[in-house]
């Protein structure tokens, strides 16, 4: 596929001023502040993609009967734009969300955007809004970069739209965990699957998050930050968390996360660890796991930490897990285990250009 799309840029008459920019950069939180512009796109069916575009981050205009509003066919990915040391702005393997958002399009009926757009629409933004990424040294703080499409068609009837909007938007975010790493408690769901047997669990679609949130609520209920899913079929098998996948270590040095059966999201995140394992000396093991496997391993010494790992914690300590009547020791101290912290450094590090780049991970945005 070769690009289809070229992106004019119309700048803000209003953008935030240097000093109002530095005083939301010195503290961002997470996805509440957005940059002075945002990309927009337009298909349509015969005509393609068209009408690229930079422009005011502001309100997008559709119809209240958009499809998206009634039978959410919507995808999207989450990114980071990374400050390096020498001032330049970096992004960590777009090739693979820009794969895995295809994926996801395919799935959902959407159309799909070739590499070179997906990699254009972000390079376009990230050129005009690069005083947004915070500075390199800032403590783990980043752009977070969101794409995503819509069906934006007026028509209430049930078919895949004719008219679709992709767009990005960007938002600093802060260190996930400005107090060092702190470990989470995850809940387990016996009455909520977040996907099934041909559902879309490996499409990053909103439409799973919304499945995820009554989930989500029961565990917070419990005193729990986040949910871990089982298979919906057989509710034996670990799947993964509501937006995370997880990982567990093996007393004997394996590193052993679920398998993917179609309903797991492939996190490009997971992908990576599982690539660096060997160079920690991890055996990384894709395989089916029982929960019982996780309930006695932690009380039997055979697993030694588990974490939850995506683009937005990046790798994040598991304490407990607790149940209806129960739950395991935790398997992490207060600022997680040994390869827990050692993976998470050693994915930063090539994130923020601190260790050398050897896979080719590493994009240039500006
Ligand atoms: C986005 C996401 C992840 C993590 O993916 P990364 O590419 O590592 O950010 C994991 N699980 C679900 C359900 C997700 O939506």
């Amino acid at each position: 596929m070769t690009a289809e799309l070229t992106f004019t840029t119309t700048r803000s008459e209003a953008p935030m001023s240097a000093a109002e920019r530095e005083a939301v950069l010195a503290n961002p939180g997470f996805g509440s502040t957005f940059t002075d512009h945002m990309v927009t796109a337009t298909w349509t069916k015969g005509e393609g993609w068209h009408t690229g575009e930079v422009r005011p981050f502001g309100p997008l205009q559709i119809s209240p009967a958009a499809s998206v509003l009634h039978y959410a066919q919507e995808v999207f990915e989450g990114m980071k734009a990374y400050r390096h040391e020498d001032g330049t702005v970096w992004t960590f393997r777009p090739d693979r969300n820009a794969a895995r958002m295809a994926r996801s399009c395919e799935r959902l009926a959407l159309p799909v955007l070739s590499e070179e757009d997906f990699i254009g629409g972000i390079k376009a933004l990230v050129e005009v809004d690069q005083a947004w990424v915070p500075a390199y040294g800032s403590g783990e703080m980043s752009l977070y970069l969101r794409p995503f499409m819509f069906a934006s068609e007026a028509f209430l009837g049930v078919r895949p739209a004719n008219e679709v909007t992709f767009s990005v938007i960007a938002s600093p975010a802060g260190a996930y965990f400005p107090g060092g790493l702190k470990p989470v408690n995850l809940w387990l769901s016996r009455d909520y699957a977040r996907a099934g047997a041909g559902g879309t669990g490996a499409a990053k679609c909103g439409g799973n998050y919304a499945s995820s949130l009554a989930g989500q609520l029961e565990g917070i209920e419990h005193g729990c930050d986040q949910v871990v899913f089982l298979d919906s079929s057989t509710q034996t098998y670990i799947e993964e968390l509501g937006g995370m996948n997880l990982f567990f270590v093996t007393k004997d040095g394996r590193l052993r996360t679920p398998a993917l059966t179609g309903s797991i999201l492939e996190g490009v995140t997971r992908s990576s660890i599982l690539e660096l394992a060997p160079d920690l000396g991890l055996t990384p093991d894709e395989s089916r796991i029982e929960i019982d496997e996780w309930t006695q391993g932690v009380a039997s010494g055979e697993i030694t930490e588990v974490f939850a790992c995506g683009t937005a914690a990046v790798v994040t300590p598991v304490g407990e897990l607790r149940w209806d009547g129960g739950s395991t020791a935790s398997t992490a101290g207060e600022g997680g285990g040994e390869y827990t912290r050692r993976i998470r450094q050693a994915l930063l590090d090539i994130q923020y250009g601190v260790a050398e780049d050897t896979r080719g991970w590493m994009t240039r945005l500006a």
